[in-house]
């Protein structure tokens, strides 16, 4: 931090947010994945307020942001993050009738799947195939999650959205322009410029008794710990390419078990990288480039990435 702009930052946000701003911060405990280098600038909001005000502040300095929800979705590389990382912890939930079905409108911070213990726990039906989703509202309705058949574009309304340059809009469903893990938000990873953040959710949920609920929440569960393996990972490494399971791929490719330093492509789900030996995030890197190119030369498919890299990587080709 010796530029004088950068010292300039750092007191305007520590000015306004205390001490939830701070400066370089290790992003490894903070992702599912546990590697990852620092974040240049670190930010906890507490609510949708804190998050708008944050993200409008970082946008005006023109200091480049990026939103941390659980960090389950994500890689950060081992030379961190350049600017503001926004750590979301806004998570006020409410709920409203609305005809048959209620609405539930939930802070983009809320965590997904404790939302739909408590929908359940309230006799609210349809978010039940997020019991075991780790991360935010706010990075499912960006990647579209979903499991068991369900999935965010199933249940969205209605997102507000802060866009740059704009402004606080509500985005209809359709506005979304969702597909399969992903969105008109997921779109904008990787391109130049600032991102629309995800201020809260609005969930359509539909009146069921709580015991037909629990027990199919129970179900989704048990086939999740039956089929995935415990440890810290991403989650599914790559989308599923059409027509096929990327485990089955990876799998059939003889890579099941195949290791990289402290990663290894599970021995139970080989669409699962777990880090279970002090991995690096380039260890990690190094294992999807192989299961990629023995996918690619065995069965002539290209897997698309379902994880986002975050962060300074440097490609060699
Ligand atoms: C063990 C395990 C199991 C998993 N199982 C599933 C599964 O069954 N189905 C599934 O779909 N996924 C699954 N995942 C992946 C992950 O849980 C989901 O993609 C999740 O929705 C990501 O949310 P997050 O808050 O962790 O997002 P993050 O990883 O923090 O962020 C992901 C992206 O969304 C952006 N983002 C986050 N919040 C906002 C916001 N408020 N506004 C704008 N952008 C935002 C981030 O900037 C980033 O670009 C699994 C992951 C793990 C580790």
């Amino acid at each position: 931090m010796n530029s004088e702009t950068t010292v300039q930052q750092v007191t305007q946000f520590r000015e306004i947010f205390g001490d939830d701003f701070r400066v370089g911060v290790s992003l490894a405990r903070y992702t599912s994945a546990r590697v990852g280098g620092l974040a240049e600038m670190f930010l906890v909001v507490k609510s949708g307020r804190a998050l708008q005000t944050a993200v409008s502040l970082a946008y005006t300095l023109d200091i480049p942001y990026f939103i941390l929800g659980g960090g389950s979705n994500i890689l950060v590389s081992e030379a961190g993050v350049r600017g503001l990382v926004i750590m979301n912890k806004a998570k006020a939930v409410s709920f409203r009738h609305s005809g048959a079905h209620m609405v539930c409108t939930a802070e983009s911070g809320m965590n997904l799947s404790s939302l739909a213990r408590q929908c359940i726990t309230k006799g609210l039906g349809g978010l039940e195939w997020a019991i075991g989703v780790p991360g935010t509202v706010g990075g499912a309705v960006v990647g579209n999650s979903g499991a068991h058949g369900g999935d965010m574009s199933g249940n969205l309304l209605a997102a507000t959205i802060w866009e740059p340059g704009v402004g606080v809009r509500v985005y209809s469903a359709e506005e979304m322009e969702y597909a399969y893990r992903d969105s008109v938000l997921k779109r904008e990873h990787g391109r130049p410029g600032a991102r629309r953040v995800v201020l809260a959710a609005e969930l359509k949920l539909t009146p069921e008794p709580v015991e037909v609920l629990m027990a199919r929440a129970d179900g989704f569960t048990a086939r999740r710990k039956q089929t995935q393996p415990a440890g810290a990972s991403v989650g599914s490494m790559f989308k599923n390419p059409e027509n096929y399971f990327a485990g089955y791929l990876i799998e059939s490719a003889g890579l099941k078990g195949y290791r990289v330093g402290g990663a290894q492509i599970s021995e139970k789900h080989a669409n699962f990288f777990v880090n279970d030996e002090e991995a690096t995030a380039d260890d990690i890197r190094a294992l999807f480039a192989e299961a990629w190119n023995s996918v690619r030369e065995q069965f002539g498919v290209e897997m698309e990435l379902e994880v986002e890299l975050v962060g300074d990587w440097k490609f060699e080709d």
